[in-house]
């Protein structure tokens, strides 16, 4: 069974896809937590961050979310965030990270 960003990254549920290559997908997240909001998944269905494998192309994450936020203007800076299983608040088991900016960041988090 694909999980949801696989479906997306597959056009069968619908996204704001803003950038992809060929290690990532990313899309806006449905429920943004701050003006720009953007969700950087692998194309690889890997659960999570406990589950990243060894060996890879995982740095593809951060260079999309560099080329994103000069995509996005956001000059002021911005967050990266992972969040791994239940106490992280992780709630699509695919690894994905999120890119937050157009206002200050608060710190620490909730
Ligand atoms: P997590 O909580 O796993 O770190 O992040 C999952 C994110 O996916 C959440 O921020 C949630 O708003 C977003 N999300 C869940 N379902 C959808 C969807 O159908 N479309 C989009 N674009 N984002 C989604």
């Amino acid at each position: 069974m694909a999980t949801l960003f696989t479906r997306i990254i597959q056009r069968e549920i619908p996204a704001d896809i803003v950038y992809e290559d060929e290690h990532v997908v990313a899309f806006r997240d449905i429920n943004p937590q701050a003006p720009v909001h953007i969700v950087i998944a692998t194309r690889e269905e890997t659960p999570g961050l406990a589950q990243l494998p060894d060996q890879g192309d995982h740095r593809a994450i951060l260079n999309a979310a560099r080329l994103i936020a000069e995509q996005q203007g956001l000059k002021g800076g911005y967050r990266l965030v992972i969040n791994q299983g239940e106490d992280g608040g992780q709630t699509v088991p695919h690894l994905h990270a999120h890119l937050l900016g157009g206002r200050a960041i608060g710190w620490p988090p909730g």
